[in-house]
């Protein structure tokens, strides 16, 4: 493998809900011998300027990113924007807002789960978060402390997921919202691991994809842990069609046993995706 193999396009930091803070996981990165990293934290711009300062102080390659989770007709989907302007003010009001709708949703998982006999407190949750954004995974982190799950995905069986206790709905941003703020602070917008989506083919997915490129979405993330070789290519495919950046990301949160710059646990994200990926910003 050389040096410029493979690369990462989508992770979290503890600015939202992943175990490394920016720098951390930019360290980590170079370590593992990357070509470039973005972070994309879950509506959350507040750990890239530490991120950008570091990776400019020490040469790498760093997208600030961010990850929109969007209130959609057919159902919510994530929204990477890259390039995003995080000094940009009247982006902040509207993180600031979504951030006060998290903490609040995180109030009422809490109660929801005592009433339903899990013993935890808010404040370990607050702490858990670190003055981050605060998300599930934190809450999980807790229950998994607590005894009342082994690992994340035991969690995400049992807990805050439809029918099961702790669950509460997540207010979201609308989807053009997020589009315009992303354009409006010189990013570009990117479906997040599409089959989450849950379509049922890739026709179905075409035609979705359709009204995404009308509203302004420029980009599919074809590497992602979810997607089997057959999503890869269909997506990658469907890229080339409409013109679109082709991206990929582990969706490094540090304790799923995810690894940066696989898509799963072995498979590499090509480093070939980038000067494509390049290019495509520097004309945005
Ligand atoms: P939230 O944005 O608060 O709804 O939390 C969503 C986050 O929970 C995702 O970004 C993941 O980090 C985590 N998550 C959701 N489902 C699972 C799962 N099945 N296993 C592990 N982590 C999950
Ligand atoms: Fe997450
Ligand atoms: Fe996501
Ligand atoms: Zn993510």
């Amino acid at each position: 493998m050389t040096a410029t193999a493979h690369l990462d396009l989508h992770t979290h930091t503890t600015a939202s809900d992943g175990i490394r803070s920016p720098r951390e996981l930019i360290d980590a990165a170079r370590a593992d011998g990357l070509a470039a990293l973005a972070i994309t934290d879950h509506d959350c711009v507040d750990g890239l300027p530490e991120a950008v300062a570091y990776a400019q102080s020490i040469g790498f390659r760093l997208f600030p990113g961010i990850e929109f989770s969007i209130d959609y007709p057919t159902g919510s989907f994530h929204l990477l924007g890259f390039n995003v302007d995080f000094r940009d003010a009247e982006l902040k009001v509207v993180l600031d807002d979504l951030s006060a709708k998290r903490s609040t949703r995180a109030n009422r998982i809490v109660a929801d789960l005592n009433e339903k006999g899990i013993d935890i407190d808010l404040d370990e949750v607050v702490a858990m978060a670190g003055g981050g954004t605060i998300g599930r995974p934190h809450v999980a982190r807790v229950l998994i402390r607590r005894g009342y799950a082994r690992d994340m995905a035991d969690t995400f069986a049992n807990f805050m997921v439809k029918g099961k206790p702790g669950y509460v709905k997540k207010d979201k941003i609308a989807f053009d919202d997020a589009i315009r703020h992303i354009y409006r602070t010189g990013g570009i917008p990117i479906i997040a691991h599409p089959i989450s989506i849950g379509y049922a083919d890739y026709t179905q997915f075409e035609g979705l994809l359709k009204d995404f490129i009308s509203r302004g979405v420029k980009g599919l993330e074809a590497y992602a842990p979810l997607h089997q070789a057959h999503d890869v290519s269909a997506l990658v495919r469907l890229a080339e069609k409409y013109n679109l950046v082709i991206t990929g990301g582990s969706d490094y949160h540090g304790d799923k046993n995810e690894r940066l710059g696989c898509y799963g646990t072995d498979r590499l994200i090509p480093a070939e995706i980038l000067p494509a990926l390049e290019e495509f910003l520097a004309r945005a």
